[in-house]
Parts: C-alpha cells; sequence; structure tokens
C-alpha cells in the first residue's frame, strides 16, 4: 500500500521569520561573511555563501566577474570552451569556480562517503517543472531544515538550492540552516547574463531557461530524446539592468533581516530563527 507522509513540510512562502529583541542599532553591523573548514577535503570557504546556479543563462563570466567583487560565487555553466575558460582564468584568477555538486536525500551516507557540501532542492526550482511533470519533490524549507540538521551533525555543509524568489527567501534559506544559498531566476534577466536584450510592445525582455528545457537541449544536446520528458520551461523575464542592483538588494534585506532577529552575524541567523507558520499565499516567481 502507499505510504503518505502526513508530517507536516513547508515550503519558503508557508512561513515567516519572527522578530525578535536586537541590541543591533544599524543593518551595517551585520557581518555576511563566512569561513567555514570543510569535513573531508578540509578546505577552508570565506566570502558571503550566496551562489550563482550553473545554468546557461546566469552563470556566466561577466556574473562571477561582478559576484566575486562581494565575495560570492558563481557556480559556472559547463558549456563555455576550454579557449573561453583559460582566458577567463587569466583575467580574473580571483574568481572561485565551483564544480557542481548531487543532489540527495541520504545527506549522511553522501557526506561519510567523502562529500563536502549537499546541494539540497527536488524541484523548487523557478523554471524547474519537475513537480508538475513528475509529481516529485519536497518542500524546501523542511527539506533545507531537515537535511541541515543530519549535514551539521557530521560537520558537512548543504547548499540550498532553488526555490527562493526575494530576498526575504534567501533569509528564511538561511534562518533554516543553509550553509550556501544557490539562486537561478533571481539573477536572471541582468546585463552580466548570456543572450540579447528582446524588445517587445516597448518591454525589454531576456531569455531565461532550465538547464533540462527544449531550449537548453536543442542548445547542448540536438534536442529532447523522446524517452525523457523535458522537466525545464523558457521563460522571458523584464530586463534588470546590471546585477549589482540585485545583489546589493539581496544582501540589504539579509542585513535587515540580522538585524530585526537579533543576529550580529550571519552565522547566527539560524540560531536565532523562530519560524511562524503563515496562510499560504502564492508566491511563484514564473508561474
Ligand atoms: P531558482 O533559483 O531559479 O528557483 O532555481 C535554480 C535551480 O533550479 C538550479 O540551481 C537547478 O538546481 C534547478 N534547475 C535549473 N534548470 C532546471 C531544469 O531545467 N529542470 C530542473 N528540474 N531543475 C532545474
Amino acid at each position: 500500500m502507499p505510504h503518505i507522509d502526513a508530517d507536516l513540510k513547508l515550503d519558503f512562502k508557508d512561513v515567516l521569520l519572527r522578530p525578535k529583541r536586537s541590541s543591533l542599532k544599524s543593518r551595517a553591523e551585520v557581518d555576511l561573511e563566512r569561513t567555514f573548514t570543510f569535513r573531508n577535503s578540509k578546505q577552508t570557504y570565506s566570502g558571503i555563501p550566496i551562489i550563482v546556479a550553473n545554468m546557461d543563462t546566469v552563470g556566466t563570466f561577466e556574473m562571477a566577474a561582478v559576484m566575486s567583487q562581494y565575495s560570492m560565487f558563481t557556480a559556472i555553466h559547463k558549456h563555455y570552451a576550454l579557449d573561453d575558460w583559460k582566458l577567463f582564468a587569466k583575467n580574473h584568477p580571483e574568481c572561485l569556480q565551483a564544480g557542481n555538486v548531487v543532489t540527495g536525500e541520504m545527506v549522511e551516507e553522501l557526506i561519510l562517503s567523502g562529500a563536502d557540501i549537499i546541494k539540497v532542492g527536488v524541484g523548487p526550482g523557478s523554471v524547474c517543472t519537475t513537480r508538475t511533470k513528475t509529481g516529485v519533490g519536497y518542500p524546501q524549507l523542511s527539506a533545507v531544515i531537515e537535511c541541515a540538521d543530519s549535514a551539521h551533525g557530521l560537520k558537512g555543509h548543504i547548499i540550498s538550492d532553488g526555490g527562493c524568489t526575494c530576498p526575504g527567501d534567501v533569509a528564511k534559506a538561511f534562518g533554516a540552516g543553509a550553509d550556501f544559498v544557490m539562486l537561478g531566476g533571481m539573477f536572471s534577466g541582468h546585463t552580466e547574463c548570456a543572450g540579447e536584450v528582446i524588445e517587445r510592445n516597448g518591454q525589454k525582455l531576456k531569455l531565461f531557461y532550465g538547464m533540462s528545457s527544449d531550449t537548453a537541449m536543442k542548445k547542448h544536446a540536438g534536442g529532447v530524446a523522446e524517452y525523457r520528458a523535458s522537466e525545464g520551461k523558457t521563460v522571458e523575464v523584464p530586463y534588470k539592468g546590471n546585477v549589482e542592483n540585485t545583489i546589493l538588494d539581496i544582501l540589504g534585506g539579509l542585513r535587515s533581516t540580522c538585524t530585526y532577529v537579533g543576529a550580529a552575524k550571519l552565522k547566527e541567523l539560524s540560531r536565532r530563527a523562530t519560524f511562524i507558520r503563515v496562510t499560504q499565499q502564492h508566491n511563484t516567481m514564473f508561474s
């Protein structure tokens, strides 16, 4: 008989962070940098732990050049030619280039078998259609809370990947225990993204697509294989100008969150976080 899991599982949109007494006078006092030493490789990382997703449109060299100025990094997509990589590495040695890590329910098993950082997220992405095509998924806030708990018990780390639609969601992901937050849609539509600005009916737009959308498949693999449903969509998003504006919006939002809950450092945010369950609202970025 199929099993029904009746435990409450929540998404970012289902909760708010409860404000708490705070001695912080200004959000400028908040420190967003974190330092981690990874369990298995013993490598050390320092920076603001927000990552641009390794998607064609947003994971570009242009994006990495700007993000690195803010101590954030970009998971550069894998479709650049080797010569492009060489040139970029020569001009931007400061950019830390992160490879992709697996998504898994079995966080503990993966960490014990050698992984340092586990990417968490099944189906929450803004251009991901896994949930509608397959019915498979896991509400992201609960996934992060549960996986962070498992990972941290073993001194491992997690990335919350997908589902953030606004700076408040990024704060909720960190509040839930994410060590890193990966963003695709929130960084789409900028000058630094791949593709031209499209002008239509007086509106400026840019293309953004999932890495298993028809668009990506046609570009990289000569079309979607028949047996495999495409689990990503293609959308036109409003052109948002330079990514710097969005970066400042996210960092400003995070600093304010920390001030509201009395966390002097991003590191303290999850310890200070109490989530209040709120009435469900519909809140997808590209519906
Ligand atoms: P977003 O920040 O846009 O909500 O989510 C970004 C994440 O969506 C990416 O890091 C990646 O894990 C996921 N993603 C990107 N493209 C696709 C796709 O075509 N299909 C699925 N299932 N997920 C995708």
